[in-house]
């Protein structure tokens, strides 16, 4: 049915080419580019042994779109899939515009230079890809991504107004390292160490990082401390569900954690501008992420489950309701499936996913959208047969 380019060989970019192998009647031509071609390769040969698929490789410079440009040109993918670093959004979009390819990520666009993530840049792309008859397809991981989904779910088939939004994320795994972050460290500490962030009455409240807490119930894992933290998803769905009242993003941080990013940031390890260190300029957080162990490799020893869902509150047929959509992942299962750990896996099925939806022709329009604006059925049905089952709960306390 199609032929598809996967830009990106870390944690994520294992899970999603792991998953297209899976689904040969769509996925019928596949590649892997990445900065460091060896990684690709290690990745196509695993899948080959597993599957007996064929997976082409090749290198690539995502940062730079003449180059881009050639390998679009040379292999003609009719979808990419972004699984590099939110960075490299804007070049790729700009190449697939040049090369005629559509386009699905998994994170939106933040520049290098500056700690800070919002959907405008990609917004401002919509006219482009409409103009180009292209689908754009922003955050199709799992938040951004499922949780958006989640909620185009409910709102189409269990509430006539959603009002009260909670998107909780628990990660109950054990890596068995000191310290270690499930996703790419750069972009990780970036997001979790900044101001927190919530809608409430039509504007956004700031808190300070991690100054609202508490401690919330996980099914099959018990109760674990939840921290507000900003994150991309809940920008696009006020936006998208205006009788949203409150919409805010928990996530559980243990004590281990929160005492190293704390020391990581006040030693200026966090720092993302330019420092001089023998003659030579570093960013500390990229030099820390150089030392810190490689998320990829985090899946040989991670127990437990990951735990993410939407707690909804609103109004149906008059009468006040609450919902609860939830999926528990094992890290376990994950890595036995994938050789990757549950992060990763959480957040490369949605995306295979996504690109199925697209070549099935049920996400498919010219213009840029966030997933929460397609028809989300399709997609639901997708996440039970590929890995992720969903549970629903109804008229329960949401604690919240
Ligand atoms: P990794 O750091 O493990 O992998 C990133 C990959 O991108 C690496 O292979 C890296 O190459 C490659 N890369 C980086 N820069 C370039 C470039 N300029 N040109 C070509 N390739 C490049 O990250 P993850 O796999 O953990 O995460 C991937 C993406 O998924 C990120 O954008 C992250 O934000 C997103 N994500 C989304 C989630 C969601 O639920 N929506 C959750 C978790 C992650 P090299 O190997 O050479 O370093």
């Amino acid at each position: 049915m199609g032929k598809v380019l996967i830009i990106g060989a870390g944690g994520v970019g294992t899970v999603v080419v792991n998953k297209v192998a899976q689904n040969p009647d769509v996925f019928t031509e596949i590649m892997l580019a990445s900065r460091t071609k060896s990684k690709c390769d290690a990745i196509a040969e695993d899948v080959k042994k597993r599957f007996g698929v064929e997976v082409k490789t090749a290198q690539v410079d995502a940062d730079n779109v003449p180059e881009l440009v050639t390998l679009l040109n040379a292999y003609k993918p009719e979808l990419l899939i972004n699984v590099a670093l939110p960075y490299q959004d804007l070049t790729i979009m700009d190449a697939c515009l040049e090369a005629g390819v559509n386009y699905l990520d998994t994170a939106n666009y933040e520049p290098k230079d500056e700690a800070h993530f919002e959907y405008s840049w990609q917004w401002a792309y919509k006219d482009k890809f409409e103009k180009a008859g292209l689908t754009a397809i922003l955050g199709c991981g799992f938040d951004p991504g499922v949780t958006s989904i989640y909620t185009a779910y409910a709102a189409k088939h269990h509430f006539d107004e959603i009002h009260y939004l909670d998107i909780v994320d628990c990660n109950a795994g054990d890596h068995h390292k000191a310290f270690a972050t499930n996703f790419n460290p750069e972009i990780n500490i970036r997001e979790v160490s900044q101001r927190g962030k919530y809608w409430e009455n039509g504007e956004w409240i700031e808190t300070e990082p991690h100054e609202i807490h508490k401690s919330l119930n996980y099914p099959e894992i018990g109760p674990k401390e939840s921290y507000v933290i900003y994150h991309e998803e809940l920008e696009s769905l006020v936006k998208n569900y205006p009788t949203i009242k409150r919409a805010r993003f928990w996530m559980t941080f243990g004590q281990e954690y929160l005492t190293h990013l704390r020391v990581i940031q006040n030693i200026g390890m966090a720092r993302i501008d330019e420092v001089e260190y023998n003659g030579q300029k570093i960013v500390p957080i990229q030099f820390l992420k150089a030392v810190l162990p490689n998320p990829g490799d985090l899946g040989e020893n991670y127990t437990g489950w990951t735990s993410i869902g939407c707690r909804i509150k609103g109004i149906k047929d008059g009468k006040e309701v609450t919902y609860y959509v939830y999926n528990n992942c094992s890290h376990e299962a994950a890595y036995k499936e994938t050789g990757a750990q549950g992060v990763s896996y959480t957040t490369g099925v949605p995306a295979m996913i996504g690109a199925m939806m697209f070549f099935k022709g049920e996400w498919r329009k010219a213009g840029v959208y966030n997933v929460e604006e397609f028809n989300p059925d399709p997609f639901m049905e997708q996440l039970n047969i590929h890995g992720l089952p969903w549970v629903e709960l109804h008229n329960i306390d949401l604690e919240l």
